[in-house]
């Protein structure tokens, strides 16, 4: 059980990131999510947290904004006392062919995904290193993994989250702190609800399980990476997928 101990999960608000604080506040932790705007949607997350009985809180706080993720983490910790799991959940996409892609385009979507994350290692990193503990969850993506035509930046900033999550493994072992990363394929979100019938389809077609993934199916690989069960797994990065990246 994850009693007494607190997960912060950038992207908390929707989809993956919400079924993910739900998951682990059903198993006792106090839960910090931080969202970029979305209010209501924040505020539901919270009220469904709360019915699990837990601390929770929303900060509103763009991850990829290096000052405000710091003032997040220093509130957090002034708030529950204490991190124990951070998990890199907040993402965007800015899908288009190279031909078309505007630079800004590449920059929001390395911002968000990939430096967000390091943002938040960062700021996290000395509380992690003085309770020599610590989980680090990271969400990248089969499309890091196998690369995603019409996805040059997202694919780029996922393939750099396997990169950090290895390099963080490395560097924090020693201290007890794991870091992994899960990557999922198709999961019904708001973010996969934006593509065409088409795409999905055609999506559905290429995964061996034949249907896409829920968030919950996420959730509980995050789970399993935050509790006790996974202390000798780091450096890791496994597929939720089902068998789309084989
Ligand atoms: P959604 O679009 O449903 O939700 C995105 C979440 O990220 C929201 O909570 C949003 O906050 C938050 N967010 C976006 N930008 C920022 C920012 N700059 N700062 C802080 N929070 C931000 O996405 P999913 O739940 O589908 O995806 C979650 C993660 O999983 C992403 O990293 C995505 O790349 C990854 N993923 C998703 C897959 C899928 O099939 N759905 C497949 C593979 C990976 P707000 O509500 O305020 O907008």
């Amino acid at each position: 059980m994850l009693t007494n101990q607190t997960a912060v999960v950038t992207g908390g608000s929707r989809g993956l990131g919400r079924a993910i604080a739900r998951k682990l506040a059903e198993d006792g932790a106090n839960i910090a999510i931080l969202y970029a705007g979305n209010e209501a949607a924040a505020e539901e997350t919270c009220a469904l947290l709360a019915e699990t009985n837990v601390m929770a809180k929303a900060y509103r706080c763009d991850v990829s904004d290096y000052e405000a993720t710091k003032a997040a983490i220093d509130q957090i910790l002034a708030d529950f006392g204490q991190i124990d799991i951070l998990v890199n959940n907040a993402g965007i996409t800015r899908d288009s062919t190279i031909r078309s892609m505007k630079e800004a385009d590449f920059d929001a979507v390395i911002d968000t995904n990939l430096k967000g994350a390091f943002h938040m290692i960062k700021h996290c990193y000395g509380h992690f290193l003085r309770r020599r503990c610590g989980r680090i969850i990271n969400i990248t993506s089969v499309s890091g993994l196998m690369g995603n035509a019409g996805q040059a930046n997202y694919s780029s900033a996922k393939a750099g989250m396997v990169g950090l999550t290895k390099a963080v493994a490395k560097e924090l072992g020693g201290r007890g702190i794991t870091c992994n990363a899960i990557a999922p394929g198709f999961i019904e979100t708001d973010m996969t609800d934006a593509l065409s019938d088409k795409v999905k389809e055609a999506a559905v077609e290429s995964i061996p399980l034949r249907h896409m993934g829920k968030p919950e199916d996420v959730a509980n690989l995050a789970l399993f990476l935050a509790g006790e069960g996974a202390s000798y797994i780091t450096g890791e990065v496994i597929r939720v997928d089902g068998g789309l990246g084989m």
